[in-house]
């Protein structure tokens, strides 16, 4: 049994957020949100969901309740893998994996990701870099995430990185894009245009 399911808090009709189901739904599809009839196929079909604190039906259910605290810190949104089963049988069509990668988003921007937690550390690193140089860093990425998540690992992970830089597989030199002012200028406009209040920047 996942070690998280031991961290639930009772939750009171107080807590929740109605407004937090409103900025949700305005995301590009996420109006199909209110559609959802609880059928549990997108929770038969996921292949991480028996890991999941929250399946993906029960998350759906919990996000139009408004159960903001629960939804935005669960450890589903970061164990989806993106392999998008659930929007291929969802009968109503919703983008399940659009709606994770939109609370991971919003996670990100709320600074409530699980702290530690890998999966949201390297989305978190994979989008600084790419904003930074253009590019991702195989090996920056990894140190970044070790240091923040486990630095022992970086010892552990050490010869095989310089088995990997002899072989020329990972650099040490940043490889950067040109013209990366204007990449910057475009992840600002998808940050800040027109997007509600939910938080697009992190995860890709
Ligand atoms: S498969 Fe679609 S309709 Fe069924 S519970 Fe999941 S999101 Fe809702
Ligand atoms: S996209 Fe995510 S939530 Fe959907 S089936 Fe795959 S792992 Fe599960």
């Amino acid at each position: 049994m996942p070690e998280w399911l031991g961290q639930r808090r009772i939750t009171y009709e107080s807590d929740l957020d109605p407004g937090f189901a409103r900025e949700i739904a305005a995301l590009p599809g996420g109006d199909k949100l209110v559609g959802c009839i609880q059928c549990g196929t997108c929770s038969g079909t996921c292949p991480v969901s028996p890991y999941m604190d929250y399946t993906p039906r029960r998350l759906v259910a919990m996000t139009r309740a408004g159960y903001k605290y629960e939804v935005l810190r669960s450890f589903t949104i970061w164990l989806c893998s993106s392999c998008y089963a659930c929007t291929v049988e969802c009968p109503k069509q919703i983008k399940i994996t659009d709606f994770m990668y939109a609370l991971k988003r919003r996670a990100i921007a709320e600074k409530v990701y699980p702290k530690r937690f890998p999966v949201a550390i390297m989305a978190r690193e994979f989008f600084k870099m790419v904003e930074k140089h253009g590019r991702n860093r195989e090996g920056g990425l990894a140190v970044r995430l070790f240091l923040r998540t486990n630095p022992l690992k970086l010892f552990y992970h050490g010869g095989f990185a310089l088995r990997l830089w002899l072989r020329g597989r990972v650099g040490l030199v940043p490889d950067a894009i040109k013209r990366t002012g204007e990449l910057k200028t475009i992840l600002h406009a998808l940050n800040h245009d027109d997007a509600p209040a939910a938080g697009r920047r992190g995860a890709a």
